[in-house]
């Protein structure tokens, strides 16, 4: 049994679902089907979230919603069907929108639309491709916490749902991204987090093979958006490419790899558009295993730097600064520190329904122990690989290519597969494109 992914570009259009269909028709092994939103939708409902918009852009995104869909549906054999689901959800979402609470669950069930839409439509293209999958509500099978917006995953209530609802017999298509707490609220895994989902039904029905079906022929040496002569890699070892997805490569979201890695699950991702060529292998031992394998770009870094002189031979400062982020639930992920004063960089961007704030009030909390500066608009630079941590020559050659650049902060020697450093924003791309073409070329 397989489960394979197709990602928002490739149940975008009619033309884009007939590729991925007959993909899934190809081989009855794919009995698990997951698919995200069209192209395009969930951005939209995330503009429907904001309070202040008019009535005209309102209506203009319901239309562009509207259009993309019925796009598809008018091409389908079976349309007057499909459009009447098609437009009980559109109202559906129309109501939604007229309700006062605009909080987090709020938003998750909003932006769930895109995914139960998308699904409806491409239940009936796998029919005309011949593929008799029954459409699975992912909330009944996918439990989370009650995160809305950045949805915890319980793998344990995932496979008994999985058990109960999911029959090796039949064939299924369902939403990634969405699930539901033990309340029965929708809930989402965060931006991207089709990827995650996948992975956690593939982990929770036990099959062994994971496809990600996507808009580019595997996991790139960068974003080939980036850099055009960027490389697909044949093989990446699990390592590698969790460090990939974490640092900003959007091919796969960062969490996917976890639950692939907790149930021995073989990872494939590939194009649904170019399905014959042979895409990107994730693996535990990699046939070679260079020290610069890929390179990545994260935008949106925000450097916190504290400094106080109760650093120097004190003990439980940083226990101290630890406990406020953490209390305020910001997750931290590069640390530098001297003998008074300790850098930080957060994450602003990847979790775009659920932005990591630095509120004055944490800002606030802070000062009162130590003074605080707040760095925005910067970008992470890893370069991923192995053995980093034990080959010299990588910071030497890597400094001396941007000595005219102006670095903000660098991590080396913490991982064997990543050397990261942070510079201003703007300046993210012309860095990849220089290290790509020296350690890649
Ligand atoms: P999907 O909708 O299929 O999930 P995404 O847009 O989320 O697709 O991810 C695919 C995109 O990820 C590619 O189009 C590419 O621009 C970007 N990307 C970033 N880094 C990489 C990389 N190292 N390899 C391949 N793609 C990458
Ligand atoms: N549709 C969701 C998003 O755009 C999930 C995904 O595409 O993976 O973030
Ligand atoms: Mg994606």
């Amino acid at each position: 049994m397989i489960v394979s992914k197709f990602g928002g570009t490739s149940v975008g259009t009619f033309e884009a679902m007939q590729h991925s269909a007959s993909i899934v028709a190809e081989n009855p092994d794919r009995k698990l089907v997951v698919i995200s939103a069209t192209a395009g939708t969930t951005n939209d409902l995330v503009s429907l979230e904001n309070p202040n918009l008019d009535s005209t852009s309102r209506e203009a995104i319901l239309l562009e919603i509207e259009n993309r869909h019925l796009g598809i549906i008018n091409q389908c054999e079976d349309k007057q069907e499909l459009e009447k689901t098609f437009r009980v959800q559109l109202s559906q979402l129309r109501n939604h929108l007229e309700l006062p609470d605009r909080d987090k669950k709020w938003k998750d069930t909003l932006y769930a639309f895109g995914e139960l839409m998308s699904t409806k439509i491409f239940t009936e293209v796998l029919r005309e491709n011949g593929v008799d999958a029954e459409w699975l509500d992912a909330r009944t099978i996918l439990r989370t916490d009650s995160g809305f917006g950045n949805a915890i995953p319980d793998i344990n209530a995932t496979k008994v749902q999985a058990k109960k609802l999911i029959s090796t017999k039949k064939r299924y298509l369902t939403q990634g991204f969405i699930g539901s707490d033990e309340f029965g609220s929708t809930t989402t895994l965060g931006r991207g987090g089709s990827d995650y989902s996948a992975a956690l039904f593939a982990e929770a029905t036990n099959v062994s093979i994971l496809e990600i079906w996507t808009d580019v022929a595997g996991v790139y040496s960068t974003d080939p958006r980036i850099v055009l002569e960027a490389k697909p890699i044949s093989e990446i070892t699990f390592d590698e490419a969790a460090e990939l997805s974490v640092f900003g490569g959007k091919v796969l979201h960062p969490a996917t790899l976890k639950p692939a890695i907790r149930g021995k699950v073989k990872v494939r991702v590939a194009s649904s558009k170019k399905p014959e060529l042979p895409g990107t292998l994730i693996v535990h031992q990699a046939k070679d295993e260079p020290i610069v394998r890929a390179i990545s770009l994260r935008k949106d870094q925000t450097l916190l730097t504290v400094r106080s002189l109760e650093m120097l031979h004190q003990h439980g400062f940083l226990a101290k600064l630890f406990s406020v982020l953490a209390d305020h639930k910001i997750s931290v992920d590069l640390v530098t520190t001297s003998e008074v004063s300790v850098s930080l960089t957060l994450d602003t961007a990847h979790k775009a329904s659920n932005k990591v704030e630095l509120t004055d009030d944490i800002l606030n909390e802070l000062r009162e122990f130590c003074e605080v500066e707040v760095e925005k608009d910067l970008s992470l630079v890893a370069l991923i690989g192995n053995k980093m941590d034990a080959t010299s020559g990588i910071s030497g050659t890597l400094f001396g290519l941007l000595e005219n650049h102006n670095i903000r902060l660098v991590c080396h020697g913490a991982s064997p597969n990543n050397v990261c450093f942070l510079v201003k924003e703007g300046t993210g791309e012309e860095i990849v494109q220089l290290i790509h073409k020296k350690f890649i070329g």
